[in-house]
């Protein structure tokens, strides 16, 4: 049975015009789910006894189960595994910052896009989330922390722009089911150029972000496989199509790799890259994974300073749940490994 948790203010209206009720018990239904956060239909005390039981009959209101949970000790970064209605698993991290707390959500489970230095793609993809699986990953952790999600990044397990017609359905539902604004989403990007062409024309408010990591177009093939279908040309003129029809500044990550994206010329070349460009640099110490050959840089701060000095919009990314694996499906890949020992 199709499990009801995911569908929209339409779905619930239609949902109740197909049983026969009014539009209006669709806004009810609507509201049951992600403004009170029934976990069944029998708390839907206002609707009626037999509409609750016809809903049960033809649908199921499930939610995920957290396996396990691990914090930070230090900064009280959470990382959730998170077992989905198949026994699937994916990963949800919990950052608590001064200004609130943000979570990333993972988008697919696993990821067929096999970048070299993400633990996320080891083992392809299973399969894609539903939007109502998305979103779940927020309802969970609300209830487990006892906090209010604020900001919402999609950089977790999965490549979301592969998941387009899910994610921009979560999207929708974050918006108007939970109340978080769409520019309080970033949705993150290895660079799939129609599919960034595709979000442009949905004129969202969100932040987008790419992963860059290399502004060269042989050393971006080498890290990333997507760069040789989609050239870093055609992905930086996509973006400045974005820019222009959103006007929204986007983001490029970039994780600096010892002695691989971290020299001079890499300096140069960014610079050259972004310059009049409007846009941001987000800098990301590489997190270590087993039986990567690509090690963490130790000129981070000169690399930022030096893409500050020529005139580019700079950060680094303050590094978090280092003690719990927290980065790019460690956590699944681990358990994973342990179930299958
Ligand atoms: N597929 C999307 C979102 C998930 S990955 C994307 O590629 O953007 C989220 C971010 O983490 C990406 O910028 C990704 O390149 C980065 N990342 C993956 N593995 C990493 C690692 N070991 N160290 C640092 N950043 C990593």
């Amino acid at each position: 049975m199709e499990n009801i948790f995911g569908s929209t203010a339409q779905e619930c209206a239609q949902i109740m015009k197909a049983l026969g009720e009014p539009a209006y018990r669709g806004k009810q239904l609507f509201e049951w789910l992600y403004s009170k956060k029934a976990t069944d239909f029998a708390e839907m005390t206002n609707l009626s006894k037999s509409l609750r039981e016809k809903l049960a009959e033809n649908f199921v209101l499930g939610h995920g189960t957290i396996v396990k949970c691990q914090e930070d000790p230090v900064d009280h970064t959470r990382k959730y595994l998170i077992a989905l209605a198949d026994g699937s698993c994916i990963e949800t991290v919990l950052m608590s910052y001064h200004h609130g707390h943000s979570l990333c959500v993972s988008s697919q489970v696993g990821c067929s896009m096999g970048c070299a230095f993400c633990a996320s793609t080891r083992g392809g993809k299973v399969r894609d989330l539903s939007a109502g699986e998305i979103l779940d990953q927020i309802f969970l952790v609300e209830q487990d922390a006892g906090v209010r999600v604020a900001n919402v990044v999609i950089m977790g397990i999965g490549e979301p722009l592969d998941n387009f017609d899910n994610v921009v359905k979560f999207i929708g539902l974050a918006n108007e089911g939970l109340g978080i604004g769409q520019r309080k989403i970033t949705l993150s990007t290895c660079g799939l150029v129609p599919q960034i062409e595709a979000l442009a024309d949905l004129d969202l408010q969100i932040n987008l972000a790419i992963s860059l990591h290399a502004p060269f177009q042989d050393r971006r093939e080498i890290l990333m496989p997507i760069a040789k279908k989609y050239s870093l040309n055609a992905l930086i003129k996509v973006c400045n199509n974005y820019f222009t029809k959103t006007k929204r500044r986007i983001t490029f990550e970039y994780a600096l790799i010892d002695g691989f994206n971290d020299r001079p010329e890499d300096i140069n070349e960014l610079t050259a890259l972004f310059k009049g460009v409007p846009c941001h640099i987000n800098l990301i110490g590489l997190n270590p994974v087993t039986e990567s050959v690509y090690k963490g840089s130790q000129n981070v701060n000169f690399f930022s300073d030096e893409l500050k000095k020529r005139g580019l919009t700079c950060t680094i990314r303050r590094k978090i749940g280092d003690n719990i694996d927290a980065a790019c499906g460690q956590l699944r890949l681990k358990h994973k490994e342990n179930e299958e020992r």
